[in-house]
Protein backbone atom coordinates (compact mmCIF):
# COMPACT_ATOMS: atom_id res chain seq x y z
CA UNK A 1 0.00 0.00 0.00
CA UNK A 2 2.29 2.89 -1.13
CA UNK A 3 0.27 5.40 0.65
CA UNK A 4 1.58 4.08 4.06
CA UNK A 5 4.65 3.21 3.03
CA UNK A 6 4.98 6.88 1.62
CA UNK A 7 4.70 8.30 5.15
CA UNK A 8 7.04 5.84 7.13
CA UNK A 9 9.32 6.59 4.09
CA UNK A 10 8.59 10.21 4.58
CA UNK A 11 8.75 9.75 8.25
CA UNK A 12 12.72 7.89 8.27
CA UNK A 13 14.14 10.62 6.11
CA UNK A 14 13.01 13.55 8.44
CA UNK A 15 14.87 11.70 11.43
CA UNK A 16 17.87 10.62 9.01
CA UNK A 17 18.15 14.55 8.22
CA UNK A 18 17.39 15.88 11.40
CA UNK A 19 20.01 13.17 13.28
CA UNK A 20 22.57 14.30 10.41
CA UNK A 21 21.39 18.42 11.73
CA UNK A 22 20.43 19.22 7.86
CA UNK A 23 16.65 20.41 6.93
CA UNK A 24 14.70 17.28 5.67
CA UNK A 25 13.85 19.45 3.03
CA UNK A 26 16.98 19.89 1.66
CA UNK A 27 16.77 16.01 0.45
CA UNK A 28 14.99 15.07 -2.76
CA UNK A 29 13.01 11.48 -2.61
CA UNK A 30 13.43 10.23 -6.01
CA UNK A 31 10.66 7.44 -6.99
CA UNK A 32 12.30 4.88 -9.15
CA UNK A 33 9.27 3.32 -10.94
CA UNK A 34 10.91 1.20 -13.42
CA UNK A 35 8.86 -2.42 -13.95
CA UNK A 36 5.60 -0.13 -12.11
CA UNK A 37 3.07 0.68 -14.15
CA UNK A 38 1.35 4.28 -15.17
CA UNK A 39 -0.92 4.03 -12.72
CA UNK A 40 1.22 3.67 -9.90
CA UNK A 41 3.00 6.48 -10.81
CA UNK A 42 -0.10 8.67 -11.10
CA UNK A 43 -0.56 7.36 -7.46
CA UNK A 44 2.81 8.35 -6.11
CA UNK A 45 1.79 11.89 -8.04
CA UNK A 46 -1.18 11.89 -5.96
CA UNK A 47 0.63 11.29 -2.93
CA UNK A 48 2.90 14.87 -3.72
CA UNK A 49 6.15 12.93 -4.69
CA UNK A 50 7.60 14.97 -7.67
CA UNK A 51 10.60 12.62 -8.94
CA UNK A 52 10.72 9.86 -10.53
CA UNK A 53 13.97 7.74 -11.60
CA UNK A 54 13.87 5.05 -14.37
CA UNK A 55 17.40 2.96 -15.11
CA UNK A 56 16.50 1.55 -18.74
CA UNK A 57 15.92 4.19 -21.60
CA UNK A 58 13.30 1.27 -23.53
CA UNK A 59 11.00 0.36 -21.24
CA UNK A 60 10.75 3.66 -19.60
CA UNK A 61 9.36 5.42 -22.27
CA UNK A 62 5.62 4.69 -22.38
CA UNK A 63 5.80 5.96 -18.91
CA UNK A 64 7.65 9.27 -20.08
CA UNK A 65 5.35 9.58 -23.53
CA UNK A 66 2.29 9.59 -20.71
CA UNK A 67 3.63 12.05 -18.13
CA UNK A 68 6.11 14.15 -19.68
CA UNK A 69 5.60 16.97 -17.38
CA UNK A 70 7.29 14.98 -14.15
CA UNK A 71 10.91 15.53 -13.11
CA UNK A 72 12.27 12.60 -14.63
CA UNK A 73 15.73 11.68 -13.48
CA UNK A 74 17.84 8.35 -15.52
CA UNK A 75 19.92 6.31 -12.67
CA UNK A 76 20.72 3.47 -14.88
CA UNK A 77 23.79 2.98 -16.98
CA UNK A 78 23.75 4.87 -20.49
CA UNK A 79 25.15 3.83 -23.66
CA UNK A 80 26.33 6.44 -25.95
CA UNK A 81 24.07 5.35 -28.68
CA UNK A 82 21.14 5.88 -26.07
CA UNK A 83 22.33 9.59 -25.00
CA UNK A 84 19.77 11.67 -27.97
CA UNK A 85 16.81 9.31 -26.58
CA UNK A 86 17.63 9.95 -22.99
CA UNK A 87 18.42 14.22 -23.23
CA UNK A 88 15.57 15.65 -24.24
CA UNK A 89 13.36 13.82 -21.73
CA UNK A 90 15.16 13.51 -18.53
CA UNK A 91 16.58 16.59 -16.05
CA UNK A 92 19.65 14.89 -14.61
CA UNK A 93 21.36 12.24 -15.66
CA UNK A 94 22.57 10.56 -12.79
CA UNK A 95 25.74 7.99 -14.44
CA UNK A 96 28.40 9.32 -16.00
CA UNK A 97 31.55 7.40 -15.74
CA UNK A 98 33.40 8.20 -19.08
CA UNK A 99 35.06 10.41 -21.33
CA UNK A 100 33.12 8.77 -24.60
CA UNK A 101 29.95 9.30 -22.62
CA UNK A 102 30.86 12.74 -21.99
CA UNK A 103 31.87 13.21 -25.74
CA UNK A 104 28.12 12.02 -26.69
CA UNK A 105 26.01 14.01 -24.15
CA UNK A 106 28.26 17.38 -25.32
CA UNK A 107 27.52 16.70 -29.30
CA UNK A 108 23.82 15.61 -28.21
CA UNK A 109 23.62 18.80 -26.04
CA UNK A 110 25.20 20.90 -29.08
CA UNK A 111 22.53 19.67 -31.57
CA UNK A 112 19.60 20.34 -29.54
CA UNK A 113 20.94 23.22 -28.25
CA UNK A 114 20.40 22.61 -24.68
CA UNK A 115 22.47 21.75 -21.49
CA UNK A 116 23.34 18.17 -20.10
CA UNK A 117 22.37 18.22 -16.69
CA UNK A 118 24.48 14.99 -15.12
CA UNK A 119 26.26 13.37 -11.92
CA UNK A 120 29.19 11.84 -12.12
CA UNK A 121 28.66 8.08 -10.99
CA UNK A 122 31.83 6.82 -9.04
CA UNK A 123 32.80 3.56 -8.19
CA UNK A 124 33.11 3.61 -4.35
CA UNK A 125 32.60 0.14 -3.46
CA UNK A 126 35.59 -1.55 -5.77
CA UNK A 127 33.00 -4.19 -7.07
CA UNK A 128 34.38 -5.00 -10.60
CA UNK A 129 30.38 -5.66 -11.02
CA UNK A 130 29.50 -1.63 -10.51
CA UNK A 131 30.06 0.62 -12.86
CA UNK A 132 31.19 4.10 -12.10
CA UNK A 133 34.38 5.59 -12.68
CA UNK A 134 37.63 4.85 -9.93
CA UNK A 135 37.11 7.46 -7.07
CA UNK A 136 41.24 8.05 -7.68
CA UNK A 137 40.55 9.21 -11.57
CA UNK A 138 37.91 12.10 -10.17
CA UNK A 139 39.55 15.13 -9.85
CA UNK A 140 41.39 14.17 -13.46
CA UNK A 141 37.94 13.65 -15.09
CA UNK A 142 36.36 16.43 -13.73
CA UNK A 143 38.98 18.85 -15.05
CA UNK A 144 38.24 17.18 -18.39
CA UNK A 145 34.99 17.51 -18.82
CA UNK A 146 34.83 20.99 -17.65
CA UNK A 147 36.24 21.72 -20.70
CA UNK A 148 32.64 20.85 -22.32
CA UNK A 149 30.92 23.72 -22.26
CA UNK A 150 27.46 22.18 -22.70
CA UNK A 151 27.96 20.14 -19.54
CA UNK A 152 26.92 20.78 -16.33
CA UNK A 153 28.37 18.34 -13.52
CA UNK A 154 25.98 18.93 -10.57
CA UNK A 155 27.25 16.31 -8.17
CA UNK A 156 28.62 13.06 -7.42
CA UNK A 157 26.60 9.42 -7.73
CA UNK A 158 27.62 5.72 -5.97
CA UNK A 159 25.94 2.22 -5.52
CA UNK A 160 26.75 0.57 -2.18
CA UNK A 161 26.96 -3.04 -2.35
CA UNK A 162 23.48 -4.90 -1.13
CA UNK A 163 24.11 -6.00 2.28
CA UNK A 164 22.03 -7.39 4.94
CA UNK A 165 23.80 -4.75 7.64
CA UNK A 166 23.00 -0.84 5.87
CA UNK A 167 26.20 -0.16 8.37
CA UNK A 168 28.05 -1.43 6.04
CA UNK A 169 27.59 0.76 3.55
CA UNK A 170 28.66 3.77 5.30
CA UNK A 171 32.04 3.84 4.17
CA UNK A 172 31.48 4.07 0.09
CA UNK A 173 28.61 7.14 1.16
CA UNK A 174 31.04 8.51 3.30
CA UNK A 175 33.60 8.40 0.65
CA UNK A 176 31.56 10.01 -1.51
CA UNK A 177 31.14 12.61 0.64
CA UNK A 178 34.79 13.47 0.88
CA UNK A 179 35.59 13.04 -2.91
CA UNK A 180 32.89 16.14 -2.95
CA UNK A 181 34.92 17.97 -0.06
CA UNK A 182 38.04 17.77 -1.87
CA UNK A 183 37.06 18.47 -5.41
CA UNK A 184 35.14 21.68 -4.36
CA UNK A 185 38.12 23.05 -2.50
CA UNK A 186 39.75 22.25 -6.16
CA UNK A 187 37.17 24.92 -7.41
CA UNK A 188 34.24 22.16 -8.54
CA UNK A 189 30.53 23.08 -7.77
CA UNK A 190 29.06 19.96 -6.39
CA UNK A 191 25.94 20.50 -4.98
CA UNK A 192 24.65 17.15 -4.89
CA UNK A 193 25.16 13.61 -3.73
CA UNK A 194 22.75 11.03 -4.78
CA UNK A 195 23.72 8.03 -2.62
CA UNK A 196 20.84 5.38 -0.76
CA UNK A 197 18.36 3.24 -2.03
CA UNK A 198 15.70 1.19 0.26
CA UNK A 199 18.01 -0.94 2.34
CA UNK A 200 20.42 2.20 2.76
CA UNK A 201 18.78 5.39 2.39
CA UNK A 202 18.66 5.99 6.46
CA UNK A 203 22.67 5.91 6.16
CA UNK A 204 22.99 7.86 2.78
CA UNK A 205 21.56 10.58 4.56
CA UNK A 206 23.52 10.74 8.04
CA UNK A 207 26.54 10.63 5.31
CA UNK A 208 25.16 13.72 3.62
CA UNK A 209 22.90 12.48 0.85
CA UNK A 210 20.73 15.47 -1.35
CA UNK A 211 19.16 12.89 -3.18
CA UNK A 212 17.84 9.09 -2.11
CA UNK A 213 16.90 6.89 -5.21
CA UNK A 214 13.84 4.51 -3.69
CA UNK A 215 12.10 1.95 -5.37
CA UNK A 216 10.94 -1.06 -3.39
CA UNK A 217 10.01 1.29 -0.28
CA UNK A 218 7.57 2.88 -1.82
CA UNK A 219 6.32 0.11 -4.68
CA UNK A 220 6.83 -3.24 -2.48
CA UNK A 221 9.20 -5.21 -4.03
CA UNK A 222 10.55 -4.55 -7.14
CA UNK A 223 12.29 -7.07 -9.38
CA UNK A 224 15.89 -5.88 -10.82
C1 LIG B 1 16.49 0.14 -8.77
C2 LIG B 1 17.41 1.24 -8.43
C3 LIG B 1 17.24 1.98 -7.25
C4 LIG B 1 16.12 1.69 -6.24
O1 LIG B 1 16.32 0.46 -5.63
P1 LIG B 1 15.42 0.00 -4.38
O2 LIG B 1 16.30 -0.92 -3.65
O3 LIG B 1 14.21 -0.67 -4.95
O4 LIG B 1 15.07 1.20 -3.60
C5 LIG B 1 18.11 3.02 -7.00
N1 LIG B 1 19.12 3.32 -7.85
C6 LIG B 1 19.33 2.63 -8.99
C7 LIG B 1 20.46 3.03 -9.87
C8 LIG B 1 18.49 1.57 -9.32
O5 LIG B 1 18.70 0.88 -10.45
Amino acid sequence: MPAENYKILKNNINEAALRSGRNPDSITLIAVTKTVTVEEVRRAVNLGITDFGENRVQEAKPKLKQMPELRWHFIGHLQSNKVKDVLPHYILIHSLDRLSLAKELQRCAEKFERSAEVLVQVNTSGEASKFGLEPEKLPGFLEQVSGYNRIRIKGLMTMAPFVDDPEETRPCFSMLRRLREENIRAGFALPELSMGMTNDYQVAIEEGATMVRIGSAIFGQIKQ
